[in-house]
């Protein structure tokens, strides 16, 4: 029961196969993180690095490749008169500590943004001031929602008055007004939600055999989420999906939940 020794502030790593397994460790030998039992991870540094190193650099090369396909074609020109109209600070919170140039729409968009008439990739257009920690926090987020958390504007200090002139100043280089360019980010963002979603369902039907409970209960969460949603599943999968999962879409036994949602879903309406 007792896995952590608080006088010594040591930890055992929680990986099954830690080859210091049952041993009590300094904390050092954890990375932080601020959930985590005396603010460290789970797992050991060794073993973190076991499980997460090769996925990190799978994740880089994929933002690489995302990054090579999209449009390239910042000047030194346009990425000084970017920095020169913050003057020189971040967009969001004027602090003047590493402040780089981000993607407003996010490179993990990929194509998607480019439908709807928004320009993407490191152009002119799509590229902001932000410090290294906004930079983050922001990431793979749909920006008008992340804005929206009150936690993140909290602990970063960003004022509502900064993030309107971000937008005025952002759409205007995407040629649409304000709210013309909202518009468009949601509309296009509920394509990336379902995209995600699906390549979520991809990875539970590789990593789970049929027949299994853990696939039934996972994979029947996800369409229920997409139907509440309004999502098309067959259009969804046909677009997103891995060949499992197409193959999963039009099994019997899916079928036959994809009624009993929809079913369920109707019911609760009619109740309304
Ligand atoms: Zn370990």
């Amino acid at each position: 029961m007792d896995k952590f020794n608080e006088n010594n502030q040591s930890k055992i790593c929680q990986s099954p196969n830690c080859r210091r397994k049952n041993q009590p460790l300094d904390l050092e030998e954890f990375y932080h993180s601020p959930n985590g039992m005396y603010g460290r991870r789970a797992k050991c540094k060794e073993c973190h690095n076991k499980i997460y190193g090769p996925k990190n650099k799978i994740a880089s090369l994929k933002r690489q490749d995302i990054a090579n396909r999209l449009p390239n074609d910042l000047t030194k020109e346009e990425e000084k008169k970017i920095r020169a109209y913050f003057k020189g600070k971040c967009a969001l919170t004027s602090s003047k500590e590493k402040v780089h140039l981000d993607h407003f729409i996010p490179l993990n968009w990929e194509e998607i943004p480019q439908k709807y008439g928004l320009s993407i990739g490191k152009t002119y257009a799509n590229m902001i001031p932000l410090s290294r920690n906004i930079n983050y926090s922001k990431h793979a987020n749909n920006p008008f929602l992340w804005i929206k958390k009150v936690n993140i504007r909290k602990e970063n200090a960003i004022s509502m008055k900064a993030w309107q002139e971000v937008i005025e100043y952002t759409s205007d280089k995407q040629n649409m007004i304000p709210q013309e360019f909202e518009r468009r980010v949601m509309l296009c963002y509920s394509e990336v939600w379902t995209r995600d979603r699906i390549k979520s369902l991809n990875r539970v039907l590789d990593k789970y055999e049929i027949g299994t409970k853990k696939r039934r209960v996972i994979s029947y969460n996800a369409l229920e989420r997409l139907l509440k949603h309004g999502i098309n599943l067959n259009v969804a999968v046909n677009k997103f999906g891995s060949d499992k999962a197409k193959c999963f879409i039009n099994e019997e036994t899916t079928l036959i939940k994809i009624r009993e949602i929809k079913d369920t879903m109707i019911k609760r309406n009619m109740d309304n």
